[in-house]
């Protein structure tokens, strides 16, 4: 499986992603490395780029006390880099499979038992360890028992909920935490200054390498495209099926993601009142604007449980048609009583 990681030279790591990578440096040079990593986060973090960038740290050959980042010139840089390095093993998600096959963990666990080709350290990287299944988990578990000598394991998970315990507490985790906006949108625009970073980095919940698949993917146009839906739903002969079929296509979490972030702000307008100047208490917000915003929080309600129902198997042309039909009815309810 290759990545886009073997193109991601050090210095142009995002600066959430290097301070990991300085603890893991640091582990090495104290001789305190683990023998497995769980690195977690919310999906979008760059957690395949560090489990990648700390494989290649642990194999290069050339490393010096005061480096934390690998010298990209030796032997094993060189095969790291040209993404055939035999000591690294990499298992997941492959031909669009929502689960990692447990065949594939056992050959992972096998590989990791035979001799390194280098002499040096063998790894193996799991990403996303969470779509790991039940069998798979335990095929992992007897490796991270009894790990062989001079092995390193990297998981990545983004949902730690939905992880073991039993794994979880074997291995030494990496907590990636969502950089400021300031620091992603520095990071995006040094890598294209013509894009529209802003709206790109709300859709993906302000995770800076899931904004930058969004652009890559053209998700500009999905704006353009939801943009045109709530004026729609306003229409008293709105056509619910129609406008669930409008809403499909590339990137469906993200289309969820962008009719919430339009009912959050619409949440936050109706705060906002003509009486509050800054610094003055909060406004009393009359009867109307209070059951709209019942109305709107419910409506909420129904789109998180759709972004959750959308990572199973359900049906997305239904849970558009709910999602729709919620904020259309609170839409045409508060109708008369706009600009109130
Ligand atoms: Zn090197």
């Amino acid at each position: 499986m290759m990545t886009d990681s073997s193109t991601v030279q050090p210095d142009f790591m995002a600066p959430w992603l290097m301070v990991a990578r300085q603890y893991v440096a640091r582990a090495m040079r104290e001789d305190k490395l683990s023998h497995a990593f769980l690195i977690q986060g919310q999906a979008g973090l760059g957690q395949r780029v560090l489990a990648e960038s700390i494989a290649q740290l642990v194999l290069c050959e050339n490393l010096t006390t005061a480096q934390s980042h690998a010298c990209g010139h030796c032997a094993s840089c060189m095969l790291y880099l040209s993404g055939g390095h035999p000591d690294v093993h990499r298992v997941g998600l492959v031909d669009e499979k929502k689960q990692i096959s447990v065949n594939d963990v056992r050959e992972l666990s096998a590989e990791l038992q035979l001799k390194s080709y280098r002499g040096g350290a063998k790894l193996g990287i799991i990403d996303p360890a969470d779509a790991m299944n039940l069998n798979g988990m335990n095929a992992l578990l007897k490796t991270l028992e009894e790990p062989s000598r001079n092995t390193l394991l990297i998981l990545t998970c983004a949902r730690v909920d939905r992880f073991p315990a039993t794994i979880a507490s074997r291995c030494q985790r990496i907590k990636l935490r969502v950089p400021t906006r300031k620091v992603a949108l520095s990071w995006l625009s040094a890598q294209d200054s013509n894009v529209a970073w802003d709206g790109l980095l709300d859709l993906a919940s302000g995770a800076p390498f899931a904004a930058r698949e969004l652009a890559a993917g053209g998700a500009l146009e999905l704006d353009a495209q939801m943009a045109t839906v709530p004026e729609l739903l306003t229409r008293p002969n709105a056509d619910l099926v129609e406008l669930a079929e409008r809403c499909q296509g590339s990137f469906p979490a993200e289309r969820f993601r962008w009719l919430e972030l339009w009912v959050s702000d619409r949440i936050r307008k109706l705060f906002v009142t003509p009486s509050a100047g800054s610094g003055s208490a909060p406004a009393v917000l009359s009867t109307a604007r209070r059951r709209h915003l019942q109305g709107l929080y419910s409506v909420l309600d129904t789109l998180r449980a759709s972004q959750g129902a959308l990572r199973g198997s359900a049906n997305v042309t239904l849970l558009w048609e709910q999602v729709l039909g919620s904020l259309s009815r609170e839409l045409l309810r508060v109708r008369p009583v706009r600009g109130r």
